[in-house]
């Protein structure tokens, strides 16, 4: 990249201009931004607002991965797309909203499922990848890959009333060690079986996009190696700290791997 394309325009100046006037938050901090790739796993409840509130921020460059066309029931929560936007795909038309908000990010869509063969060149050389996915497999698709290429994860999800946020990053305990394959892989939580209130979702994709904001900009990592509870209900929120778990596959597999 050239020097140049590092340095915010003035128009970039003018569109951030309420955050870098933020205490705590200034030039160098949205320039780090806007040199950000990121990878968004899944643009629906959780994907597509967290892709719109980074758009908006200014992160440099946004990829999408989502193999779905809109559907009728998606539009009671996944508020990027409209009536007009059912039978397309979420990818391409939050892709286009994405670049319709930001004109000075990049945006790359990828209407596929995230799967063995692609994971890794899609994962590979990214500086965040978050997931907002909607089923196991794929959640711990995406673990596996960022431990191998050491990319930091932010992982949420809603489901009913509650949600869920931690960050997996560098050496720390990883999605696989909070929640054991064998257990959980068979499980489902979509929320096409189990239903979920309009609300949830943008609660955790808010919080996700916020994490990411704070890892981007300033590399603090407050949710690292800790699960964040959203109750809905209570409105209470807790933070459990967990721990690496010795006979994870992945870290283990992970471990070997850099040995060699
Ligand atoms: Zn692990």
């Amino acid at each position: 990249m050239l020097e140049n394309d590092l340095e915010l325009t003035e128009s970039e100046m003018h569109l951030y201009s309420r955050q870098i006037l933020l205490d705590g938050w200034d030039i160098d901090a949205q320039e780090k931004l806007k040199l950000a790739n990121i990878l968004i796993v899944g643009c629906g409840g959780i994907g597509c607002t967290t892709a719109e509130l980074l758009a908006r921020a200014g992160v440099g460059k946004i990829t999408l991965i989502d193999a779905d066309t809109i559907e009728i029931s998606n539009l009671q929560r996944q508020i990027a797309y409209t009536q007009q936007d059912v039978g397309f795909y979420k990818s391409e038309m939050l892709a286009k909203r994405l670049q319709q908000i930001n004109p000075f990010i990049q945006v790359e869509s990828h209407i596929h499922q995230l799967d063995e063969l692609n994971a890794q060149s899609l994962i590979a050389q990214q500086d965040l990848v978050l997931d907002g996915c909607d089923n196991f497999t794929t959640r711990y698709l995406v673990n596996q890959v960022c431990t191998q290429f050491n990319v930091p994860l932010i992982s949420a999800s809603a489901i009913g009333f509650q949600g869920q946020l931690f960050m997996v990053e560098g050496n720390s305990a990883c999605y696989e060690c909070l929640f054991p394959k064998e257990q959980h892989i068979n499980e489902s939580f979509r929320c096409a079986d189990s239903g979920v209130l309009a609300t949830t979702p943008n609660v955790m994709a808010s919080l996700q996009a916020h994490h990411a904001l704070l890892y981007l900009g300033l590399a603090q990592t407050p949710l690292k190696q800790k699960l964040l509870l959203w109750d809905g209900l209570t409105m209470k929120q807790r933070i459990l700290a967990f721990e690496k778990e010795i006979d994870c596959a992945n870290c283990q597999a992970s471990s070997t791997a850099k040995a060699d």
